[in-house]
């Protein structure tokens, strides 16, 4: 079949790896100039690496394995220890957090040249029964049998399926960086998240030598965005103990990245036609169970091995669709209810770390379709 994948991001790219390896004749168009080189990092979970080592994309050399979470209080009192090594163990494919230009660059290395067209920004789509086609902002337009929209958060694609934009405000924004933060965290296999009454800090080591770190904090349109993000930062975080402090005096206003959150319901239709959606497009939630890029690739693996039953192609997406927005759908509501950003030290020390480690090896399982079908 011909394919045309709208956005060359995480979801876009493992798609176009999929249906090619299938001998799909595919084609990324991507509005921007080149792949994304900002984002900081994202942390890829056993169902994230499955598909990946399924892909055959390689993380060999990239990132951080992550073995434990542990949630602190803001004067370094522990809370919880989460060993997610267990989950890794439990499904035999790693926790990784790496810089989300390094995934891509990853992605897009195994398409053969030309397959990612950019400087492409679609702007609409129409179909008849049996050809999709895909019209652009600089006047020109593609047409295969399929039409797949990986273009995000704000996508053209989802506008013109299911006419307008379905998002909201979850209420809480995430500003984040990554860079070379002199702390333990970075040399590590931990992932830090820190509560308090005055937001989360999340520290993750992302390889390279390099942390990801973040603060969520709540936020609604219509609040200010400072000027000056890091002095708003420590002004806030500055009665917080060690690792906070470091890393606020480490970082400067050009390392900020600003995210405001935006969830919605995740509906069991995605597309028409020979039209569907994978990624953020179909289902966009906030960062808190660190699971959109992980549900993106998930998405892409799902559409791939429908397509490969020989039957008419609207009935298998209508089907793939069904199905994903089943796991899709429990962990954008979660994600979306922003919970783990709230801070309830009583509940978090009442929580036996060891049942937690358990939890968390079923939860992932059942926000995945991958792990679901794979023999533990
Ligand atoms: C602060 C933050 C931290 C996160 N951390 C994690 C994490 O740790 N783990 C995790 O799994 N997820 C994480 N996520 C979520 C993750 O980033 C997204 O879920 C993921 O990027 C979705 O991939 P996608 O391919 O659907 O969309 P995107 O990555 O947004 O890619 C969409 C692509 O489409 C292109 N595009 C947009 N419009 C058009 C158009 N009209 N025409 C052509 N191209 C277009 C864009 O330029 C872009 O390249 C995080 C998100 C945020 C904001």
């Amino acid at each position: 079949m011909r394919v045309l994948v709208i956005g060359a991001g995480v979801g876009g790219l493992a798609v176009a790896r999929a249906l090619g390896a299938d001998g799909h004749e595919v084609t990324v168009f991507e509005r921007a100039p080149g792949l994304r080189t900002t984002g900081a990092a994202l942390t890829l979970w056993s169902n994230g690496t499955g598909i990946l080592a399924e892909l055959g994309v390689s993380l060999e050399g990239v990132g951080a394995a992550i073995d434990v979470l542990q949630q602190w209080d803001a004067h370094g009192g522990l809370l919880m220890s989460v060993d997610v090594a267990h989950a890794a163990g439990t499904y035999g494919h790693p926790h990784i957090s790496l810089p989300r230009r390094r995934l891509l660059e990853r992605l897009a290395d195994g398409l053969a040249p030309g397959v990612i067209s950019f400087g492409k920004a679609c702007t609409g789509i129409g179909q008849d029964g049996a050809r999709v086609r895909a019209q652009f902002a600089d006047g020109t337009s593609a047409e295969g049998d399929l039409l797949i929209g990986a273009d995000g958060h704000h996508s053209a694609v989802r506008d013109h399926l299911w006419g307008g934009d379905p998002t909201e405000p979850s209420g809480w924004a995430t500003w984040q960086g990554l860079g070379p933060v002199p702390i333990d965290v970075v040399t590590s296999r931990r992932g830090l998240m820190i509560v308090g009454r005055e937001g989360l800090c999340g520290l993750m080591p992302a390889g390279e030598g390099l942390l990801q770190w973040w603060f969520d904090l709540r936020w609604s349109p219509g609040d200010p965005i400072p000027a000056s993000p890091v002095a708003a930062l420590r002004e806030r975080f500055g009665g917080w103990g060690a690792p906070v402090g470091d890393v606020l005096a480490s970082v400067g206003d050009a390392d900020v990245e600003w995210f405001p959150h935006h969830r919605h319901r995740v509906p069991r239709r995605w597309g028409s036609g020979r039209a569907t959606l994978v990624g953020d497009a179909a289902h966009t939630m906030p960062p808190t169970r660190a699971q959109g890029a992980n549900q993106a690739l998930e998405d892409a693996w799902a559409l791939a091995t429908a397509l490969r039953e020989a039957r008419d192609v609207p009935a298998v997406l209508r089907e793939y669709e069904r199905a994903r927005s089943r796991r899709a759908g429990v962990v954008a509501r979660q994600a979306g209810s922003e919970s783990t950003n709230k801070y309830r030290p009583t509940l978090a020390r009442l929580l036996p770390d060891v049942l937690l480690s358990r939890y968390y090896t079923r939860w992932l399982k059942r926000v995945s379709d991958y792990l679901a079908t794979e023999p533990a």
